[in-house]
């Protein structure tokens, strides 16, 4: 069923007021070309939303907005090292995250992290020291201009920090409908990160352990979006060339750099927030957040324009204090 004028200022954690023209879930790949044939009949421009924790809503949507319903997982193939296991777009990430650890592991580090299992390919979600792309076997989804279901392998997904060919060329041309993990049967946690480390010297780690440490450490440092609006990271953390790295680091030796393979280094947009000022700042409705300064934060009243001020606010402050462009994470929708 296609809805009217629906709300969306609860379907994305900014709280950033919009309505879609037009609103369609669907909950298989056939009620997905349903609502694709009329979108087309109609010329209706079509966008996919999951749960919403990683866009920014400019204004009213034209159109119809899809939103994927389905949450199945199913055990494709097992060997003794590995299990390839599909999970339907509409599943909640973190809930996946708990169900693979009877298949296999290396999702206990993105435990916690908001939003669908459909949008997990989009930006290659990571943290502490793991990300998406590393246990993404295939991708499947109805392409929009063809209306054809396609498989991409891992390598067509063109997969990158934070980044993905469903960011680049396949942008708003792709409804992603399920993912096929591929997962190592033996637990093998990635503990590199300082406070993993630390936790791992005297824990015993387990896969649910580590998914509750996990839990633990994001709730102490992250506002919770239902009770502060917000959107994760705001910003990606800058990748700059060894020789831009070295120069900062002698005018600031307590600048965070960690090599990336490549050559490049990769630097922590919240502490260059911080140093620019802005940790605990805000600037009308909106502002970054006194305990995470890259995390962007609203009084629930903020609209659009609000939060591309301060956008543009703290840019501006880190280009002229570290000669370092911040670009924001989340996308316009
Ligand atoms: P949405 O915000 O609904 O959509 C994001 C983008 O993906 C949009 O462009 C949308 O069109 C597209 N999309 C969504 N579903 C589909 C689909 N089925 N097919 C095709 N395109 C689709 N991110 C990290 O990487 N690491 C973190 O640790 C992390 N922590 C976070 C913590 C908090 C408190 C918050 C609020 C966010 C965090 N995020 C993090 C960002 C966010 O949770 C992830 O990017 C997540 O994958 C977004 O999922 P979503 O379903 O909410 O996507
Ligand atoms: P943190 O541990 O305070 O670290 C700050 C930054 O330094 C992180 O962004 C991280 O980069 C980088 N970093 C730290 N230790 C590193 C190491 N050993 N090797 C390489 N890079 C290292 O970060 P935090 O804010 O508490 O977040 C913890 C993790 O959750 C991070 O991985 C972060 O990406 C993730 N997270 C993401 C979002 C989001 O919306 N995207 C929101 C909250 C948390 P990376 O970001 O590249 O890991």
């Amino acid at each position: 069923m296609i809805r009217q004028d629906y709300d969306l200022s609860a379907c994305n954690t900014l709280r950033l007021p919009a309505r879609a023209q037009l609103w369609g879930e669907f909950s298989d790949v056939s009620e997905l070309l349903t609502l694709l044939s009329a979108a087309a009949a109609s010329h209706w421009p079509v966008r996919v939303l999951g749960g919403g924790s990683n866009v920014l809503l400019a204004g009213d949507i034209p159109g119809l907005v899809i939103c994927p319903r389905m949450a199945g997982v199913q055990v494709l193939r097992q060997t003794a090292e590995f299990s390839w296991v599909a999970a339907e777009a509409g599943l909640s990430w973190h809930d996946w995250v708990v169900q693979s650890t009877a298949y296999g592991h290396g999702l206990e580090n993105l435990a916690l992290i908001p939003g669908t299992v459909g949008a997990a390919p989009v930006q290659n979600i990571g943290a502490y020291g793991a990300e998406a792309a590393d246990f993404i076997d295939s991708v499947t989804g109805v392409q929009l201009s063809s209306r054809q279901l396609r498989t991409l392998s891992a390598a067509e997904c063109r997969f990158a920090y934070r980044d993905s060919v469903f960011k680049r060329e396949l942008a708003r041309d792709f409804v992603i409908t399920r993912v096929v993990f591929r997962l190592p049967r033996q637990f093998a946690p990635q503990l590199s990160y300082g406070p993993l480390a630390t936790w791992s010297a005297t824990a015993v780690v387990t896969p649910q352990s580590l998914i509750e440490e996990i839990s633990r450490i994001r709730r102490s440092k992250l506002p919770d979006p239902q009770q502060i609006p917000n959107a994760g990271s705001f910003f990606k953390n800058p990748v700059v060339s060894a020789a831009q790295a070295a120069g900062l680091q002698r005018e600031h030796p307590q600048l965070p750099c960690y090599p990336q393979a490549g050559g490049d280094v990769k630097l922590a947009a919240g502490w260059l927030i911080e140093q620019a000022g802005w940790k605990g700042r805000w600037s009308g409705h909106a502002g970054m957040h006194r305990d995470q300064a890259l995390v962007l934060v609203t009084d629930g009243t903020a609209v659009y324009t609000d939060v591309e001020r301060l956008q543009q606010q703290v840019q501006a402050d880190v280009l002229s204090r570290f000669g370092v462009q911040l670009e924001p994470e989340p996308q316009l929708f």
